[in-house]
This record gives C-alpha cells, sequence and structure tokens, in this order.
C-alpha cells in the first residue's frame, strides 16, 4: 500500500498530479496527522489553517 500523497502548500491529500485547489504539482508523501473538514464553510478548522474546501489534509507536512 503506498502511501497519500499531501499537497505541499494547502496539505490536502490529492490524488492526481496536480493539486485541484493550488495548482501546484509539489507533493509530499512525508506527512504526519491527517484532518478531514467536512464542511469548509462552516469549520472554524479549516479557517485556522486556511482551506475553503471540504477535503482531507495533512497536519504537517515536511
Ligand atoms: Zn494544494
Amino acid at each position: 500500500m503506498s502511501k497519500k500523497k499531501a499537497c505541499k502548500t494547502c496539505k490536502m491529500f490529492v490524488e492526481e498530479n496536480e493539486c485541484p485547489t493550488c495548482k501546484t504539482t509539489q507533493f509530499a508523501t512525508n506527512w504526519k496527522g491527517r484532518l478531514t473538514i467536512i464542511d469548509a464553510k462552516k469549520s472554524g478548522i479549516a479557517k485556522k489553517i486556511g482551506v475553503d474546501k471540504s477535503a482531507e489534509y495533512a497536519i504537517k507536512v515536511t
């Protein structure tokens, strides 16, 4: 099983080769913790980490 990759900019887990949010191709497979944002519009955590899209995010990427 290969480890998921997370966008280095927004930390969102991405399956494609380009992040749909930042259009970046910089990914990290070395990440720690995960966070699922269900309703980004109402989530205080989403605001805190600066995302506006409901998705799964890594807490820390290196
Ligand atoms: Zn991104």
